[in-house]
This record gives structure tokens, sequence and C-alpha cells, in this order.
């Protein structure tokens, strides 16, 4: 299986898409910093039940970006694969990275982006909550030491919230109906059948989507395996058109947060403390 970036996004014109590793320097080069927003693939490597594959998130995550790296006013940085998922480590193949590892990483990346004159960055969060700590993170501290730098985050949980309770589907989980719709539009072949469901939290204590009102805890502890198959949610109600739906809400809203981005002129000081 072509698990490269080539393998896994849909294909642009070679020379026309804006993925960094497929460009040369003086292409990059050529790029005007001042409108370039540079996007960051963020997500996870860790077990997204029988169904679906390990690099869920960061598969997620490439493909909203995919869609989105003809434009002229994106450079699609390489993806993180690997995220922090010690809340998955009960089951095989899970990959967890020490959240002062993935913050020191991306201030690096982003950094050298920096170094060579890129001044907008938009991370797009592939693994929903539990990368959004480290992410605030990362933004707070490259404000407070980078001049004139603007860095956003990108999550779909929070950007479809419209979406809650669409297509008769349940809050968000774990390898659920929202992630498998995803999946079988944008990666059908990388989807096994039967699609499993499992059960949500018999509480609301870690009540992951956004949309769900009520108070809640936000930390996810790591854990010994509570379900058969790492599943929360109702993977069996997925179908491709609830996917394609998502997807196209999410990439509108990528669109017009590149749009808002790009046209800034403003360095985002004065939104220091
Ligand atoms: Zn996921």
């Amino acid at each position: 299986m072509d698990l490269s970036i080539q393998g896994v996004r849909k294909m642009n014109e070679p020379h026309t898409n804006r993925f960094l590793v497929e460009m040369t320097w003086p292409q990059v080069e050529a790029l005007d910093p001042q409108s370039t927003v540079v996007l960051v693939p963020v997500g996870a490597t860790e077990q997204h039940g029988p169904h679906l594959p390990l690099g869920t998130d960061t598969l997620v995550a490439l493909d909203l970006v995919g869609q989105v790296a003809d434009s002229p006013h994106v450079l699609v940085a390489p993806p993180l694969w690997c995220g922090m998922s010690s809340h998955h480590m009960s089951f095989g193949g899970s990959i967890t990275v020490r959240p002062e590892v993935l913050v020191e990483y991306l201030v690096d990346v982003i950094s050298s982006l920096y170094q060579h004159g890129f001044r907008k960055f938009l991370v797009i969060n592939g693994h929903r909550i539990a990368n959004l700590p480290w992410l605030q993170l990362v933004g707070e501290r490259l404000h407070r030491c980078l001049d004139g730098l603007r860095l956003e985050l990108f999550d779909p949980a929070y950007m479809a919230k419209t979406l809650s309770g669409h297509f008769d589907f349940g809050p968000v989980g774990h390898a659920d109906e929202w992630e498998t719709s995803h999946m079988l539009s944008a990666y059908p072949h990388l989807v096994r059948h039967p699609l499993v469901d499992g059960p949500l939290d018999g509480h609301e204590d870690y009540q992951v989507d956004p949309a769900v009102t009520g108070d809640t805890l936000s930390f996810m502890p790591s854990r010994p395996r509570r379900s058969e198959t790492g599943v929360k949610g109702s993977a069996s109600k997925s179908h491709v058109g609830a996917g394609e739906q998502y997807r196209k809400h999410l990439v509108q809203g990528l669109r017009r947060t590149i749009a808002r981005m790009a046209q800034a002129t403003d360095a985002p000081q004065g939104e220091k403390p």
C-alpha cells in the first residue's frame, strides 16, 4: 500500500500543487510570503477500531489540505503522523509521542519556515481534542517569540459543530460515524467491513464532542482497554453521502479561513497580552 503523500491525497498537477516536499527550493522562494498561508497537517497513529486504519487522523488532515493544495495562497508543510495517543496504548499499533516532544518538534518546523520568510500558519488537526492542548502551547509560545507571526488552529470537530445532529448521527466519539463516513468518502480502499459499533462512555465525563452541552472533563487519561473494539459510536450508520457533505462543509470552512488569513495585513501583536 502506498502511504506516501502522493498515495493518500487527491493528485493535483505535479507542478501546480503546493506540497513542500514535492517542490524545489526555487519554487518555494518564488512564493509571496506575505500572502502565503502555510498549512501544517497534524494527526495521530492510533487504533481506530477494527474497521479504520491507524493513520486515520493524519489521513483526514491530509485529505482536507489535499483539497485546497491547488490554491495560490497555500504551502503545505510535511504532516506530523504521530500525536498524543496515550489513551489508546492498550490497543496494538498505537504510537504516542510525549507532548513536550511534539511541542519542540512543531516549534522547530514552524520556526524553520518563519526563517524563510513565512508568517502565516494554519495547523490542521485531524486528532480532535487530544492534540489541542499541546498545539495551543505551540501557538502561544511562537506568538510570544516570533514577531509578526500569525498561527491559527483548524479542528474538524469544532469546525463542524453546525452539523451536529445531521444525518441521524450521534455525538463525536472515536472511529465513529463521523470519522468513518469521512474515510468512506476519502479513502474507501482503507475501510474494512463490517463497520463496527461501540459504546459511548456511560457518563459524560470525557465527552469530546464540542457541540454537546453540559460540563465535561477535557483530559483523557491513559487507561486499560475498556471496550472490545476501541470504537465509541455507531460506525454502522456511516455512509458515503454523509462523508461527502461533512468534507464539503470542512473544506468550505478551510477555504474561508485561508482567504481571511491570506488577506490579513495586520501583524497580530495587538493580540498579545
Ligand atoms: Zn480519529
